[in-house]
């Protein structure tokens, strides 16, 4: 294990909230799709480190994360004031749960977030391998408000994208709805699941427990219910131990 040192490339400044940046990524960093590794900045000399989700695929010479700004965050009210060039550590250590040979192999894939929760699911959903596993893969977002939906743009457009629409080939669907505010889609994913109101939606089958996957990453909230919801359906958690019917990642630890 190593703290590897990575140059800032690129900002984005979504909201007041949330921002994603990139950075050089060492060639001996190797990661799966969807994991999270430690990453900070030094303060007072020391390693000041959080988990924090790879959001690009690990067919890319760069890294990407999509971060919060928490008021007074030990590591975020520095973190969100990087500069181009700053340097970022990141432990060489990869893990987590939400990577798909933790699923039993299936029909469709849902890809369930909320807040930065998006992260991990921004890697998977740029993975080949995702569609060769899959028929479909389906990617939800819920926010509180329109502006807050990260990456809105380059999702809706993921199809058409000139790299990555040979890797879809039509097969990912991106939903999103916010609880905030008025919108196209508004309310908790729970809702759209529950009576089968996103699958209709989209068009899709039906969620089938024997067939169906599911990736769910948010906060303790969202994660409990769907993990309720989806237990009811008759599907169950896998981890890295065993396969199963969905995984969960929280987004983050509540204190
Ligand atoms: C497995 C895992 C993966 C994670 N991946 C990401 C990621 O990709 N992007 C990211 O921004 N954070 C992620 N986090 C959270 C991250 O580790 C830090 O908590 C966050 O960067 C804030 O750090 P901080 O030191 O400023 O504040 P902290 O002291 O770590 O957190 C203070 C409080 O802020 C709130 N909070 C923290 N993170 C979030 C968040 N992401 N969304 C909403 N509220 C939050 C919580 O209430 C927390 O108790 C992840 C956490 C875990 C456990």
């Amino acid at each position: 294990m190593a703290l590897l040192s990575e140059t800032v490339i690129d900002i984005k400044h979504w909201t007041n909230k949330t921002f994603s940046f990139k950075t050089t990524r060492n060639k001996t960093f190797r990661f799966k799709n969807g994991e999270f590794a430690m990453i900070g900045l030094e303060v007072e000399n020391k390693p000041l480190l959080r988990a924090y989700s790879i959001a690009s695929p690990n067919h890319e010479d760069h890294l990407e994360f999509l971060s919060i700004k928490v008021p007074n965050g030990p590591l975020t009210s520095k973190l969100q004031h990087i500069k181009l060039k700053d340097e970022i550590l990141i432990n060489s250590k990869s893990t987590g749960t939400l990577v798909c040979d933790y699923l039993l192999p299936g029909r469709n894939l849902f890809l369930l977030s909320t807040g930065t929760g998006l992260a991990p699911f921004m890697s998977i959903i740029r993975d080949p391998e995702t569609y060769e596993k899959f028929n479909k893969v389906i990617l939800t977002h819920t926010v509180r408000e329109v502006k807050e939906l990260a990456y809105k743009d380059f999702l809706e457009n993921l199809n058409n994208d000139q790299l990555y629409s040979e890797i879809t080939k039509g097969n990912f669907l991106y939903f999103n709805s916010v609880t905030r505010e008025n919108f196209e889609r508004t309310g908790r994913i729970t809702t759209w699941i529950n009576e089968n109101k996103l699958t209709n939606y989209l068009n899709i089958e039906n969620f089938d427990p024997k067939l169906d996957r599911v990736m769910i990453c948010g906060s303790e909230d969202m994660t409990f219910d769907l993990k309720t919801l989806f237990e009811k359906k008759g599907s169950s958690e896998g981890s890295t131990q065993i396969q199963g019917g969905f995984v969960i990642e929280k987004a983050f630890a509540e204190k």
